[in-house]
């Protein structure tokens, strides 16, 4: 049996999307999904809890826009029933999910993760100015379907934790839906983690047939160079950081700890879990959490968003990061 399906989108990938979803809905035997609309918000696209297979003529994939990490949503969810929930999830909050689910914040029971390829998102203000600017809803969404093919937006515009994102593609879930370096308008790849997953949803039927290896090639070659691209950017941001700015974990939490308490930053991330708060009167441990934090972050960006003061905690935290898990590999 295959992973690696076609799907043809008729110059309407949304429609398509959309309709494989219904389809996945019902052959998973789905009660929830939650997934990017603009139900809560016109102007906007969050991620929304969804209770009926009609809503998700909503959803839009493709937005470049991100105000939150579906990854929280996901975690505060209460119980789940019997039946099962689906989550569509960006690459970077896919990698939260996994370290959810690693450290056991987060079952994977009876939840079906469908991640798709990044095509990178836009600051919040820079997106709705240009909305409104270039001719209203969905703009957005049609100029990044224009650009999927090379890779995504002209990636000067996106966010900077988006010119610099490690792996816009999303690893360790159910169903992949690849966007990047497709001819998005005629077709889109569905990749399923396993032959058991392709089996069990019946993708054979719900797709238009096996990918050829040309298309699931084209995908690969054009990820890396986005890629390769995004690691360049990384670099430059971290080169560019202030010296003011802490350059080891123990400078970072004395930094956390003098900066104005608004906890904005920390309240907007996914993985965290209260590492700098100090357990004891001596800190014991304290070091260690937070380069726990630090090694896991996802490279989201939700943090710098938050950040009144426009800190850019994301580049800081990836180059903290790369300290710490060099510290861990030697
Ligand atoms: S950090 Fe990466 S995966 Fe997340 S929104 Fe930006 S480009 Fe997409
Ligand atoms: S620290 Fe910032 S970039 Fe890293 S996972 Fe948390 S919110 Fe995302």
């Amino acid at each position: 049996m295959n992973t690696a399906w076609v799907l043809r989108t008729h110059d309407d990938p949304r429609s398509a999307v959309a309709r494989l979803l219904e389809n996945l809905w019902q052959r998973g035997d789905i009660e929830t999904m939650l997934a990017p609309t603009r139900a809560a918000d016109p102007a906007g696209v969050q991620p929304t809890w969804l209770t009926s297979r009609e809503e998700l003529k909503q959803v839009d994939l493709f937005a470049p826009l991100m105000k939150r990490n579906a990854a929280t949503a996901l975690a505060e969810r209460p119980d789940r029933g019997p039946r099962w929930s689906g989550a569509l999830l960006r690459p970077c909050e896919a990698r939260a999910v996994n370290d959810l689910v690693r450290r056991q914040k987060l079952s994977r029971d009876r939840m079906l993760t469908i991640g798709f390829d990044c095509l990178s998102t836009l600051d919040e203000g820079d997106y709705l100015e240009r909305e409104v600017r270039e001719g209203g809803a969905q703009r957005m969404t049609q100029e990044a379907l224009q650009f999927a093919r090379q890779g995504g937006i002209l990636a000067y515009r996106n966010r900077r934790a988006c010119q610099a994102c490690p792996q816009p593609v999303p690893s360790e879930v159910d169903i992949v839906l690849g966007f990047l370096g497709m001819p998005v308008r005629k077709s889109i790849l569905v990749l399923a983690r396993e032959e058991a997953i392709s089996t069990r949803l019946g993708l054979a039927e719900l797709t238009d047939g096996p990918a050829s290896d040309a298309l699931v090639e084209t995908r690969t070659a054009t990820v890396a160079q986005v890629v390769a691209r995004n690691r360049r950017t990384a670099e430059r941001f971290i080169r560019a950081l202030s010296a003011d700015l802490p350059s080891d974990v123990e400078e970072l939490i004395a930094y956390f700890d003098n900066c104005e308490p608004c906890q904005l930053c920390l309240e907007s991330c996914a993985i965290y879990d209260g590492e700098l708060v100090a357990l004891s009167e001596r800190e014991l441990g304290r070091a260690a959490r937070v380069g726990r934090w630090l090694a896991a972050c996802v490279g989201c960006g939700m943090c710098e968003q938050a950040c009144p003061r426009e800190m850019p905690l994301a580049a800081l935290h990836d180059r903290l990061a790369s300290l710490v898990r060099q510290v861990v590999v030697h």
